[in-house]
């Protein structure tokens, strides 16, 4: 099973691997290693692109996605012949995209600890992202969420990591969020993303370490989408900067 560096530290963006299978999905060239940087597309958020430095050439990877056996895949872009089994290699992240989605990722967080609904669906972008929330009768303004979260920001409140057992989270159900999707289950524990003071849910997402990292955003839609569903969409806000 491949060592997931992305768990433990989101800012890592270059790290040394061994190259443990090398194989096709759908005519897409891919290859699996023994710990990887790259965090596959779940929960919402894009899988990581980057290169792979092997003895046989530079690759670039499109696309990081996890197989039905819950593997990590790096998919290729490949115009020269594959790297090998048993091959070292060095990882990068594209650090610019990553970092942008951490950014959105965590600030999804702080617009879930002021939309207190079941979040029933949600995508995390470069440049935007979107969370449906099952609002019932409640109702939103833009414009003060808007200021709302960016207060939050402006907290400078930390976020961190930690492990709970599964039956701890049985015991606190109130803790999953997304209606959608659950907690991956069967290893014994359950990830928790804790902003201080702000949010606390299940999630295996990458976050930045202070919500002052996101910088401004600003709240550009929020649509109908059904009786009870509300989609609100997050954007930067590079208007003040
Ligand atoms: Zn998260």
């Amino acid at each position: 099973m491949t060592k997931r560096l992305f768990l433990e530290e989101s800012y890592l963006a270059e790290a040394d691997g061994i190259i443990t299978s090398v194989g096709e999905f759908e005519g897409r060239p891919y290859i699996k290693l023994n710990q990887t940087l790259f965090y596959p597309q779940g929960g919402g958020q894009p899988g990581d692109t980057g290169w792979i430095e092997s003895p046989v050439g530079e690759f670039r990877v499109i696309d990081t996605q996890k197989s039905e056996a819950n593997q990590i895949l790096l998919f290729l872009e490949a115009n020269h012949p594959l790297p090998n089994v048993g091959d070292a290699i060095h990882q990068k992240l594209d650090w610019e995209r990553r970092y942008s989605l951490m950014r959105m990722h965590t600030c999804l967080h702080l617009l879930c600890s002021l939309v207190p609904k079941g979040v029933t669906g949600g995508s995390v972008g470069v440049e935007k992202s979107r969370l449906d929330f099952d609002l019932g009768d409640s109702k939103l303004d833009k414009e003060v969420l808007t200021q709302q979260i960016n207060q939050l920001i402006c907290t400078g409140s930390e976020v961190m990591s930690l492990n709970i057992s599964e039956a701890e989270l049985d015991q606190q159900p109130d803790l999953v969020r997304t209606l959608s999707v659950q907690p991956p289950r069967g290893s014994g524990t359950v990830r928790l993303i804790k902003v201080e003071g702000i949010d606390l849910q299940p999630c295996g997402g990458t976050h930045v370490k202070n919500t002052r990292e996101i910088g401004p955003v600003r709240i550009s839609k929020i649509e109908n989408k059904g009786k009870r569903n509300r989609r609100i969409h997050l954007v930067f806000d590079n208007t003040d900067v």
